[in-house]
């Protein structure tokens, strides 16, 4: 048996490098960049105007008090698509809308506000200072600037500023894929009738749901009996980053996942780690496959699932090998018993100073699926330590959105 530790650098030393792909912009939301991004123009693209008012010379303008207005001759109009194409010279305005083309000539704009009206002429009241109300040519980023890193998730603000600076394809990582197995003699799909000693197979729905809120791709999704043939021909059938099957995975005579899937010319990496729950976590590769033998107890496969699993999606889609962590403070005694490092379930919440806090699950049962919907995470204790009231413990929360 290996630890906790040494699982995890196994599984690390093996991880395949993500595979980058060109996207379209409309289909790379959720997806991670495989690249950074630099600036190919300034923004903004052209000088213009903050405001709907008009362009001035500042020249013009700047001994005006609400007594002594300044009377500009009105020459024209900037428009959002539609510039002036002249010059504004001395005394002369053009009125112009936000983010219309600031005319040459002019180096102010004058809010509609601070204005009025009076035939071909408008009389500025009030002008604060040369450049007022101008957004200038490359002001918030220049060419070349750096804009987004390779691993930033694109999301509704990123997949604006890519399309306001005119890409609409991106290198992004591509979709890690899985491919589940559900292997089990005793189980029957919920909903249909169930015998006395048949159980109801909660792990592929389970998940199912943790694939795809990690964000992977599930490709495809078998139930198959304790057959030594069976689970060995659907291995072979397979294709996927990884391959994720459940039960049979210990020591017993109807366990085949280990023997099937190196009948099929995975290399193993380890099977058995000093852990509760989880303790026969089976790990084998195959080229850039990687395989996982979770243990069928529903508990035992989550834990297995959200500790080793998640943080291989994330890296095959390009973000940090890790979990969503915090420290939080024992609202009580919690101890571990057993005589191995023990992942416990623990309710987190929040106290009026915003600390997190944590409590145990009641249940705590590798077959008691209660214990994970009681509970918003877990803590890792070491054999008999005492986790004193008041103490502050690091927490893997389930929460990977
Ligand atoms: P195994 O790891 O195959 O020895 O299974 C351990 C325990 O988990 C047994 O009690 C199984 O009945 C149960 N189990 C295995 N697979 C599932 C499943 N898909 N859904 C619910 N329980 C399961
Ligand atoms: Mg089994």
């Amino acid at each position: 048996m290996i630890s906790i530790a040494e699982a995890l650098a196994i599984l690390k030393d093996n991880i395949p490098d993500p595979t980058k792909v060109a996207c379209p912009l409309e289909q790379a939301l959720g997806r991670y960049l495989a690249e950074d991004v630099h600036a190919p123009e300034p923004s903004p693209r052209f000088t213009n105007s903050a405001m709907d008012g008009y362009a001035v010379r500042w020249a013009d303008v700047c001994d005006t008090t609400p007594n002594h207005p300044a009377s500009l001759t009105l020459i024209g109009e900037s428009r959002a698509g539609a510039p002036f194409a002249g010059t504004v010279g001395a005394g002369q305005a053009v009125l112009i809308s936000t983010g219309a083309m600031l005319p040459a000539g002019a180096d102010t704009v004058i809010r509609v506000e601070d204005t009025e009206e009076a035939g071909r002429n408008v009389m500025v009241s009030a002008a604060k200072r040369l450049g007022q109300d101008v957004r200038h040519r490359g002001e918030e980023f220049a060419s070349n600037d750096l804009l987004l890193r390779k691993g930033t998730r694109i999301a509704a603000p990123q997949a604006a500023l890519l399309a306001a600076i005119g890409i609409d394809q991106v290198m992004v990582f591509a979709p890690c894929t899985v491919a589940l197995l559900v292997t089990g003699s005793e189980l029957v799909a919920s909903g249909s009738v169930v015998a006395d000693h048949q159980i109801r197979d909660s792990n592929m729905i389970m998940l199912r749901a943790a694939v795809q809120e990690s964000g992977a791709t599930l490709l495809s999704c078998a139930r198959i009996t304790d057959d030594r043939q069976a689970t060995t021909t659907a291995i072979g059938q397979a294709t996927a980053d990884i391959i994720l099957c459940t039960g049979g995975v210990s020591v017993g005579r109807h366990d085949h996942v280990k023997e099937a899937a190196e009948a099929n010319g995975f290399t193993p990496l380890f099977w058995q780690i000093r852990q509760k729950p989880g303790k026969p976590l089976y790990l084998a590769r195959k080229g850039k496959t990687i395989l996982f033998g979770l243990p069928g107890n529903p508990v035992s496969a989550f834990m297995c699932f959200t500790y080793y699993v998640r943080p291989l999606i994330g890296a095959l889609i390009g973000l940090p090998f890790g979990w969503p962590t915090m420290f939080a403070k024992a609202v009580e005694e919690i101890v571990n018993k057993v005589s191995r490092p023990n992942m416990l379930r623990v309710r987190i919440a929040q106290n009026p100073d915003n600390d997190h806090m944590i409590t145990s699950a009641k249940r705590q049962g590798s077959h008691m699926l209660t214990s994970l919907v009681d509970s918003d995470g877990y803590i890792i204790l070491e054999p008999g330590q005492t986790l004193h009231a008041g103490e502050r413990v690091l927490v893997y929360s389930y929460d990977f959105r």
